[in-house]
């Protein structure tokens, strides 16, 4: 059945091709041989750069007959397959075999080992890094070159199937059963990472344990799993399956002063409390309970944390690390890739190279100096990933200076959720209210902290996962700097705040 029609060789032209799922429809085609041509009525997509630099041609603003007439094959991306219109169109110009979505995922195949990382927080840098890691090791590693934040169901399977020597995907779900299963099982993961479950995507309908649930499908897939031992749930997760050669990661000791959240866990067999002797974030660390469960023996072990550095150990290797980044959560996202990378076979000292030149991943803990102002950007937008921004800054923070904090997040987390980070964020001097989903918050929450609502923030402007406009980030940076002295720091969480703020803050610059 597979051979009805053949892809190497063949002209196909992609319609639709300049959408993230068509680019890459395009590109894999390209990649398999075909002489790719890619027409679509649109003429600036951010795609068109890449599809050029693939040797993609293209026929932008219209779908011109001739090129749809001298096709061997017809493939149409998913936006645009039910579109009768279009179809009959192109099947009176042509008798030639019209392709979907579906086809190109079953006739390109994959041939290269998959990671799929997943997790509440820390995925895309864990991705980032393993990435990182991987090609200073000398693998070719497909990007998708998509500007897209949270996910898309299609795009895991279709950046699996990009030329390269082996794929690392991020996986994420909106907490709905079977995503994904779906999307590891369309992706082939052979190797599966889980950084932390915590809740994110919660709204007041939707159980704790369901969402652990979708989470944790993975585990089913993946023939290895790289599991955070810190986290009790996911040390769980492996208990009662099918025996795996599964490798943990966590932190052993810190060397520096801490303060961490704790974050209390219930044990996951007995539901008795968990006798924490630690907690490094929230409801990580070292942890026990009376019925015999107990923090897995790690493969991959941080020693000796102090501010951005530690000591790595893996088997017998062990190497001092200095990271870019600093904060507690990036130890665990580099523990993580560095188990990622150990289960490929990478060697030791390429991944204690990959992981001291990775330079961090835009919109996640990135600094701006704004005439003398320090502006950090974060795009932390649930409890457990603000808990590990605001637990870095304390610690950096002196005793002399505020923490000031804009806030832009958009009740990803429900408005249980949205309360629980007013909470966390009475620890800052000066909280500035930015979208209409942390204002409702702020008025259910008591704090000493001084508040300052921005007039914009009266308006919902809540757009997907998306909770304040250019606008309300604007007028609440605007109060942030103006009350800001020399020595304070600035952070500016949620998604809104990433996608706006270094557009705004160079305005600001003079
Ligand atoms: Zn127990």
């Amino acid at each position: 059945m597979k051979s009805n029609f053949i892809i190497e060789n063949s002209k196909i032209v992609v319609i639709g091709g300049c959408g993230t799922v068509g680019s890459l429809m395009a590109r894999i085609l390209k990649d398999n041989g075909a002489d790719v041509t890619v027409s679509d009525l649109s003429t600036n997509s951010p795609q068109i750069e890449t599809l050029k630099e693939e040797g993609i041609h293209l026929n932008l603003g219209e779908h011109d007959e001739s090129i749809l007439k001298s096709a061997d094959i017809i493939a149409v991306a998913p936006s645009l397959i039910n579109n009768h219109k279009l179809i009959e169109r192109i099947k009176k110009l042509t008798d030639v075999k019209i392709i979907s979505i579906d086809e190109v995922l079953s006739f390109c195949n994959i041939n290269k080992p998959v990671i799929g990382v997943t997790g509440t927080n820390g995925k895309t840098t864990t991705t980032w890094m393993l990435k990182h890691i991987l090609k200073g090791a000398g693998h070719k590693v497909p990007e998708h070159k998509l500007e897209i934040q949270g996910n898309t169901e299609l795009i895991p399977s279709l950046q699996a199937r990009l030329n390269g020597t082996v794929a690392v995907l991020e996986i994420g779900t909106f907490g709905n059963p079977d995503e994904i299963k779906r999307s590891a099982l369309n992706s082939q993961v052979s190797i599966g990472i889980m950084t932390n479950i915590s809740k994110d995507h919660l709204n007041n309908s939707r159980k704790f344990s369901d969402y652990i649930k979708c989470k944790s499908e993975i585990v089913e897939v993946a023939d290895l799993l790289v599991f955070n031992a810190d986290d009790p749930i996911i040390a769980s997760l492996e208990l009662g399956k099918k025996p795996h050669n599964n490798l943990f990661y966590g932190i052993e000791h810190i060397k520096s002063n801490f303060n961490a959240y704790a974050d209390k866990r219930k044990c996951p067999l007995c539901n008795a409390d968990l006798k924490y002797k630690m907690h490094y974030l929230g409801h990580l660390g070292i942890y026990e309970c009376t019925c015999g469960f107990k923090r897995p023996h790690t493969h991959v072990k941080a020693y000796d944390i102090e501010d951005d550095h530690f000591t790595l150990v893996m088997g017998s290797n062990e190497a001092k690390i200095k990271l870019k980044n600093r904060g507690i959560h990036n130890v665990y996202n580099a523990l993580a890739a560095a188990c990622g990378a150990m289960a490929l076979g990478i060697d030791f000292k390429d991944i204690v190279r990959g992981i001291e030149s990775f330079e961090g991943v835009k919109g996640r803990f990135e600094e701006f100096n704004v005439n003398g102002k320090y502006v950090i950007v974060d795009y932390a937008h649930n409890p457990a990933g603000v808990r590990a921004i605001i637990q870095t800054l304390l610690q950096k923070k002196s005793h002399n200076s505020k923490l000031i904090v804009v806030n832009t997040i958009s009740s990803e987390s429900g408005i249980e959720g949205d309360i629980e980070i007013a909470k966390i964020l009475k620890d800052a001097d000066i909280i500035i209210v930015a979208s209409n989903a942390s204002r409702m918050a702020l008025m259910e929450t008591e704090t000493n902290s001084q508040v300052v609502m921005a007039e914009s923030s009266k308006k919902s402007s809540k757009t997907g996962t998306l909770g304040a406009s250019k606008e309300q980030v604007g007028e609440s940076l605007k109060i942030a700097i103006s009350k800001a002295e020399d020595n304070d720091m600035i952070l500016v969480i949620g998604e809104g705040g990433v996608k706006y703020s270094s557009e705004i803050l160079k305005e600001f610059k003079n």
